[in-house]
């Protein structure tokens, strides 16, 4: 695959400017709150009060935190550039997938509590270390917490392109308000098949909610946009992590994006699949992906005509891709 460079030699000015100064990202930001007190922010629908600090299915309540905030390197070449991308990670997260890679974060709550001036603060600080953008690693169940962060950062200057980094299992009446806010659009496509989203994800209805939340995003920042320094300014990119024996999910997913989306799409196949200690028991996730497998995934790309993305060998990546939350410092 290839990417597709749009040349651009005007500096771009990200979404989330105008919205702010129209007073939007304020209204926005209310209207994020209102749904965090009997909390609807993803598909859990889980109704508990987050100003209370009730916590439903993610187990996050009233408080941000985060586990990291770094320029991260491993990220796909147009957010990684030369300078890192800013990401930060939040503790916490809305799918249980058993063989997630970051379950420090996302099973374990590792983290400390911040509040949105020191987020803001971290976004500020990114910038000045020269990062490509802000990522926003699992942010969903902390949205209205991030945009009152914006609302912070950006006065104080900041002109960073803004990452939603997703799992995919969106809802789409979420995501309009975040329409003017993000620039690109980072999210998984897991699963087309709903009974592999239970069983590895417990995820209920993943495919309905991932696919009509691309669509969603797909509307609000469209075709990935990518400057005359091969850095990304806005649009869509998403990742599909190729499972050891599930290689007709991966056809499945692929077929699906074609049909909604069309093969203009970014797409990021990725190959760094590594079991985590708690599915060495599962003798369908208890190794790592083959070369075979991996070439059988990319030549469904290529038969649906994807030309525009990353592939990512499963023969390049090893068990120090599996980051460590518990150490101080870059795991890049
Ligand atoms: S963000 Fe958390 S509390 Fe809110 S609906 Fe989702 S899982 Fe439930």
């Amino acid at each position: 695959m290839h990417n597709r460079h749009t040349k651009n030699t005007h500096r771009y000015q990200p979404r989330y400017i105008k919205t702010f100064l129209s007073s939007e990202l304020t209204e926005k930001r209310k209207q994020l709150e209102e749904i965090f007190t009997s909390c609807s922010l993803c598909p859990w629908n889980c109704a508990v009060n987050r100003e209370e600090d009730e916590k439903g299915r993610c187990r996050a309540g009233n408080d941000l935190m985060i586990a990291k905030a770094l320029p991260h390197f491993g990220e796909e070449p147009a957010l990684t550039g030369a300078r890192g991308s800013g990401t930060i990670f939040f503790t916490h997260c809305h799918l249980q997938c058993t063989f997630c890679q970051n379950y420090q974060i996302s099973q374990e709550n590792r983290g400390r509590k911040i509040t949105p001036d020191e987020l803001a603060l971290i976004m500020l600080d990114l910038q000045e270390q020269g990062c490509h953008n802000i990522n926003l690693v699992s942010p969903t169940h902390f949205l209205p917490r991030i945009v009152a962060a914006l609302e912070i950062a950006i006065p104080a200057g900041l002109s960073l392109p803004l990452v939603y980094n997703s799992n995919g299992y969106e809802k789409a009446e979420t995501l309009k308000l975040l329409d003017g806010i993000i620039d690109i659009y980072l999210p998984d496509a897991k699963y087309r098949d709903d009974a592999l989203a239970q069983s590895f994800s417990r995820a209920k209805e993943y495919s309905r909610y991932n696919l009509s939340s691309l669509q969603e995003m797909y509307r609000q920042v469209g075709t990935l946009r990518i400057n005359q320094y091969g850095i990304a300014e806005q649009g869509l990119i998403i990742r599909h992590l190729v499972l050891p024996h599930h290689l007709q999910n991966t056809r499945d997913v692929l077929q699906s994006l074609k049909d909604r989306l069309g093969s203009e799409i970014h797409i990021s196949l990725m190959g760094q699949y590594f079991p985590t200690q708690g599915v060495l028991h599962n003798p369908y996730l208890n190794r790592r992906l083959t070369s075979e497998e991996y070439q059988k995934a990319i030549s469904f790309l290529e038969e649906m005509g994807f030309d525009n993305g990353w592939l990512q060998e499963p023969d390049t990546v090893d068990k120090s891709f599996i980051p460590d939350f518990t150490k101080d410092g870059s795991w890049n």
